[in-house]
């Protein structure tokens, strides 16, 4: 038996890396996912491939900042497949690196609407819909960033994802005795387009640096990542509620 048999999921940031792998995994374990990002075309492909191996998937493109999406997104699931389990809001942006006297004010406002608002804005529309359903579960993707580590240059992002935290534990203590779970997922670097080891110019001296500053001495694959969202998601998790999970190979504990 799959462990999301007869489950609806929102999944977004679905256009590539973890939530990619994550949509597909979710699809495999037997729920049906409305998956978004703003790029239409890379979310048409990840619903074929999700049919081709017998799942059912819905694409919504659109902007995470963007209320009518967060609203337009429960809807398909409720109308497509009647009704809301999980919801996987891990759209985000690194943003501008700098440090924080220079980081410009819309760079700033901008990375907190992604990452921060844009997931209130997904819980605001999927909690209603969870609660008529009789619970749910929330997982949101934070970092370490900000939580276990103070990394330079990454003010916005830091602030935003720690915010996140904050959100997932006021969720989950207001909707605990509903019978929704929320909880945060923190990764270590992963492999995706988003990561530092793959920014423009980065060379195998970055990704080495990268690696080493993890106890396991690697970066994750987005899949491996995926599997611990799955397990918050899940009736697996059924006692786990308003937890900041690192899943970061190590890096908040190594000082080698
Ligand atoms: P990624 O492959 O770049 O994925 C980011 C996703 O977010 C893409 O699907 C992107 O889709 C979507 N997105 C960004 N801005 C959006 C917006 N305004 N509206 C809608 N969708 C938007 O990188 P990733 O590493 O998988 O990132 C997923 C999450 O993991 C992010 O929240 C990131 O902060 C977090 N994270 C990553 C790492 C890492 O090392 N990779 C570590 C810790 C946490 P479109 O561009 O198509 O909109």
């Amino acid at each position: 038996m799959t462990v999301l048999h007869g489950k609806t999921a929102i999944v977004t940031g679905a256009s590539s890396g973890i939530g990619r792998a994550t949509a597909k995994l979710f699809a495999r374990e037997g729920a049906r996912v409305v998956v978004s990002a703003r790029r239409g075309a890379e979310l048409d492909a990840l619903v074929a491939e999700i049919e081709a191996e017998g799942g059912q998937a819905v694409a919504v493109a659109g902007d995470v900042r963007d209320e009518s999406l967060a609203k337009a997104l429960v809807d398909t699931a409720v109308e497509r497949f009647g009704g809301l389990d999980i919801a996987f809001n891990n759209a985000g942006v690194v943003g501008e690196m700098a440090p924080v006297s220079e980081v410009s004010t819309a760079g700033w406002r901008d990375v907190l609407d992604t990452n921060l608002t844009g997931a209130f804005l997904g819980a605001k529309y999927q909690v209603p819909a969870m609660l008529a359903r009789g619970g749910g579960s929330l997982v949101f993707t934070s970092t370490f960033v900000g939580w276990t580590v103070g990394m330079p240059g990454m003010a916005a992002y830091a602030a935003a994802k720690a915010g996140l935290i904050g959100l997932t534990k006021v969720l989950a203590a207001e909707l605990g005795p509903k019978g929704v779970r929320a909880n945060a997922i923190l990764p270590g670097g992963t492999d995706t387009p988003a990561s530092i080891t793959n920014a423009p110019g980065a060379g195998p001296e970055v990704l080495a640096f990268v690696e080493n500053l993890h106890a396991l001495k690697r970066i994750a694959r987005p899949e491996e990542i995926a599997r611990s969202v799955l397990h918050l998601a899940s009736d697996a998790a059924s006692f786990v509620t308003g937890t900041a999970m690192l899943v970061d190979g190590g890096v908040s504990v190594t000082r080698t």
